[in-house]
């Protein structure tokens, strides 16, 4: 059966008399290990899905399942432990601790995990060993992104959620950083999911799941995706 499964997935915002709904009834599935793009236009609905899914926002109504538990069923305490230890977050604008150098920015992450990775040999893996002692300001944005996706992989998180994680960086840059996700997800066997408004990323996802005013516009499977040069 599917890793992730959402079922007939609803949000509504209430603010005050007016409600937003920001998912329609949204139903996919995800297999383990595969690299997923959710992609659409601002305000379509991604960033609902993903936080939802990282068990940072509660859904409306529907059923969300992960590697066969219901988390759309648990308490906020389960949430907490869920989000600690299953899932890898990587941001648009990086959120480093900026007085932490690369690897102490690392090495807080595994701190509240139950199996971490090796701190050097992940910061290795992303091609940081030598930038360990720097701080971030003394990074570009790629390498700052790579800090972040070591941070998260550090805590050797079953699922990787990546929010814009190209969004503030320039084409080939960029590029390079979704390579990176996307060999992790081959090697490592995580469940990588990136959100993006830019089609240009759809092709390298082996599913992408186009999302349109709350809805599920359509899901295409690429059998050969794009491997990123
Ligand atoms: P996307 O990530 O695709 O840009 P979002 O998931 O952020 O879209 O937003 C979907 C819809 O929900 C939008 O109409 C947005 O304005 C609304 N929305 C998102 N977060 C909130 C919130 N905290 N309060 C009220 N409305 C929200
Ligand atoms: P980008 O090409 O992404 O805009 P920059 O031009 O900012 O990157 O940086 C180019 C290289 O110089 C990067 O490897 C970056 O780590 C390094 N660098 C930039 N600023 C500093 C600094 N203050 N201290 C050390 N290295 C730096």
């Amino acid at each position: 059966s599917a890793y992730i499964e959402f079922r007939n997935v609803k949000k509504i915002y209430k603010m005050g008399e007016v409600e937003i709904e920001a998912l329609a009834g949204v139903d996919f599935s995800i297999d383990k290990g595969e690299f997923v793009v959710i992609a659409g236009a601002s305000g379509a609905g991604k960033s609902t899905i993903l936080n939802i899914l990282g068990g940072m926002d509660s859904l409306t109504s529907g059923n969300i399942f992960v590697d066969g538990k219901e988390i759309s069923g648990y308490t906020s305490r389960q949430l907490t432990t869920y989000r600690r230890y299953d899932i890898g977050f990587v941001f648009q604008f990086y959120n480093l601790v900026q007085n932490l150098t690369v690897r102490e920015n690392v090495e807080l992450a595994t701190q509240i995990c139950k199996e971490p990775l090796d701190i050097d040999q992940t910061i290795e893996a992303v091609g940081l060993r030598e930038r360990s002692r720097n701080f971030p300001a003394q990074l570009s944005g790629g390498e700052q992104q790579r800090v972040a996706i070591a941070r998260a992989l550090a805590k050797n998180p079953k699922l990787l959620l990546c929010d814009e994680p190209t969004g503030a960086l320039d084409y080939n840059t960029g590029k390079q950083v979704l390579k990176l996700l996307q060999d992790t997800c081959r090697k490592q066997k995580v469940t990588v999911i990136v959100i993006t408004h830019n089609l240009a990323l759809a092709p390298m996802g082996d599913k992408v799941i186009h999302v349109k005013n709350g809805r599920i516009e359509s899901i295409e499977i690429n059998e050969n995706p794009m491997p990123v040069e």
